[in-house]
């Protein structure tokens, strides 16, 4: 088990045009699962493959249980990889795709190598497939054996680079939660890419999201989605997403409007609720944030309401979330009690304290 530590950890290809990672800085705890999300190319797979050394950093330093291993070669890592197309030898059979990595990787005599492997199976629940080459298995099966020739080596750090990717969604989902029981175990620690945010947050003590290969927030999955540090990780975290309606603010005395941009649209913040948080804003153009679920339906008319055209009624069993033209997209989820049909007006409010208030030119969150 080990701690993982990235310093301005950079990659750069085709001569610096492309900045995959950009100065990133994480520490991962020994045993913690963290996972790393991000939108396609936001250098996910480029920090994992640095992680376990099939790529070279352009600067910075990564150290696994206190030591440097910035220029240590891949197989001298005490890392083990799990990939998305599995990566099994074809014409190996199970038993010697397990065995392989070990042999590689540790000085075990045979009969010690075999006890492990057939271990390692068992405990995988694949000791029936021993024998079997990798065309004979299922997706499921040969990510059980990508997963077994990982766990079989013992080593420091697990590295996930979207293993799930290729399952149908029930196998994932019962896949996810091996990959957790196998992880408290075990109790090695992991970190696990996903493009997925249900995903990352369903499954990771901890969350780190990248954009454009930039550290945009790390915390604790809840913490990530009540308190998100910009406006990207506001409508990248959460499903549907956070709703964004530009607004400017006017001041009024010691009381604060939220005027919607497009018009429609206004919100008087109370004077306990800023003196609360602590803020003071200035009289300019901010982006209001409000999350689906925290939009509810309004009398015509009421205070610090938005009306407006019901686009699409989409029911998903337990809610309805209506689809509204606001300029931007705005969904609402309500009760499925609620008649209302495409082409009805709706009045929605919502409540001061839900409010994500986001600078309109740098996206910092400002409450
Ligand atoms: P995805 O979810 O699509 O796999 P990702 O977040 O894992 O994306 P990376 O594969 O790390 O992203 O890529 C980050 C950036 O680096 C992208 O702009 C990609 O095009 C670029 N990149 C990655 N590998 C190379 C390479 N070998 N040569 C040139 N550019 C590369």
């Amino acid at each position: 088990m080990a701690r993982v530590r990235v310093d301005s950890l950079r990659k750069e290809y085709d001569v610096g045009t492309v900045v995959a990672v950009d100065d990133l800085d994480l520490e991962i705890e020994d045993g913690e699962f963290v996972t790393v999300v991000g939108p396609s190319g936001c250098g996910k797979t480029t920090t994992l493959r640095m992680l376990a050394g099939l790529e070279e950093p352009t600067d910075g330093r990564i150290e696994i249980g206190g030591e440097d291993v910035t220029d240590v070669h891949a197989k001298n890592r005490d890392v083990a990889m799990v990939f998305q197309n599995y990566a099994l030898y074809p014409h190996k059979t199970v038993f010697e795709n397990m065995e392989f990595g070990l042999r590689m990787s540790t000085d075990l005599e045979e009969k010690e190598r075999r006890q492990r492997v057939v271990e390692t199976a068992e405990m995988m629940d694949i000791e029936e497939l021993l024998e079997d080459r990798p065309d004979e298995l299922s997706g499921g099966q040969k990510q059980r054996v990508a997963l077994g020739r990982a766990i079989v080596r013992e080593p420091d750090v697990f590295l996930f680079d979207e293993p799930l990717s290729n399952l149908d969604a029930k196998l994932r989902t019962s896949m996810r939660a091996e990959i957790q029981r196998l992880q408290d175990e075990l109790g090695i620690t992991s970190v696990y890419v996903t493009h997925d945010q249900h995903e990352a947050m369903t499954m990771g003590d901890r969350i780190v999201i990248l954009n454009d290969g930039k550290l945009q927030q790390q915390g604790e999955p809840t913490e990530v989605y009540e308190n998100p540090a910009n406006e990207f990780v506001a409508g990248f975290i959460g499903s549907p997403s956070m709703n964004f309606i530009d607004v400017d603010v006017e001041r009024t005395g010691d009381s604060l409007r939220l005027v919607g941009a497009e018009g429609g649209f206004a919100f008087d913040l109370s004077t306990s609720f800023l003196a609360d948080r602590g803020v003071d804003l200035e009289s300019s153009r901010y982006t209001l944030g409000i999350r689906p679920e925290k939009v509810s339906i309004a009398d015509a008319g009421a205070d610090n309401s938005l009306t407006a055209t019901i686009d699409v009624v989409e029911p998903v069993g337990s809610d309805n979330y209506l689809h509204l033209d606001l300029g931007a997209e705005f969904i609402a989820r309500v009760g499925t009690d609620v008649d209302l049909e495409p082409g009805d007006q709706v009045t929605l409010t919502f409540d001061e304290a839900d409010i994500h208030l986001f600078d309109a030119e740098t996206g910092r969150n400002v409450f």
